[in-house]
């Protein structure tokens, strides 16, 4: 506990306890930035959503990104390296398309338990392969699993990377499509970070249909709301904690 207040910024130390939960909290909570600063929602002042999709790219990648294309929406991909070396053509389509791409480490580990060098390398080879296969070097990084742990804040930092939480979870990996809508349905606010799936991890061929199908049913519904679609670049503002 005494190394996790050490990372704590800003002063705050002096109002936490140190105790198990507060590590809990660190670990996995989105708006925490305990362990490695970062953000989890937008400005609540406009009504742009930042739509966030992870473990791409995937085979199905081209399909969602027609879906954005109709309703004008950009959108952030948090990429994990291998994929990326296994689909190139597929990456650089994300890029040339105006869309944002981060960084979701090289194979999609937990980090937790891992030593700063494991977590660094895999950091810096999703930045060396993204850089290199799409020419756009990132400034966001999403956590797998949403897991921070100790000597990420500082790989992050090395690399120039901003942490990039959520305020929905679609949960589009395990629920019905009429279930994943209903919760981007409600996820939706000003300044909404909202994550989905492009992949699965480092699937080849993953069934993303369901992702697919809730995007393409709730961008007209939020549209007609009001909303309308920017990178996490463009929505920012710095997290409460
Ligand atoms: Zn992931």
């Amino acid at each position: 506990m005494i190394a996790a207040l050490r990372l704590i910024e800003g002063g705050t130390a002096a109002a936490i306890s140190a105790s198990a939960g507060v590590l809990a909290y660190g670990v996995r909570v989105p708006s925490a930035s305990l362990l490695a600063p970062s953000v989890f929602r937008g400005d609540v002042a406009r009504p742009a959503i930042a739509l966030t999709f992870d473990d791409g790219p995937s085979e199905s990648t081209p399909a969602l990104l027609e879906i954005l294309d109709r309703s004008a929406a950009r959108a952030t991909f948090f990429q994990c390296g291998a994929n990326v070396r296994r689909l190139p053509d597929i990456a650089r389509e994300v890029a040339a398309a105006g869309h944002d791409i981060g960084n979701h480490t090289d194979t999609h580990p937990m980090l937790h338990f891992k030593s700063r060098d494991y977590i660094d390398r895999e950091v810096a080879a999703a930045q060396e392969t993204i850089e290199r296969i799409t020419g756009t070097r990132p400034r966001f990084f999403r956590a797998p699993y949403g897991v921070r742990w100790f000597g990420l804040g500082e790989v992050q930092r090395r690399h120039d990377l901003t942490g990039v939480m959520w305020t929905t979870l679609a949960l589009d990996w395990k629920r019905p499509v009429q279930q994943v809508v209903a919760r981007l349905m409600r996820g939706a606010a000003n300044g909404a970070i909202l994550c989905l799936h492009d992949g699965r991890v480092l699937q080849p061929r993953p069934d993303v249909r369901v992702m697919l199908e809730a995007v393409r049913a709730v961008l007209p519904k939020l549209m007609e709301q009001g909303f309308h679609f920017e990178k996490v670049t463009d929505i920012l503002c710095p997290t409460k904690n």
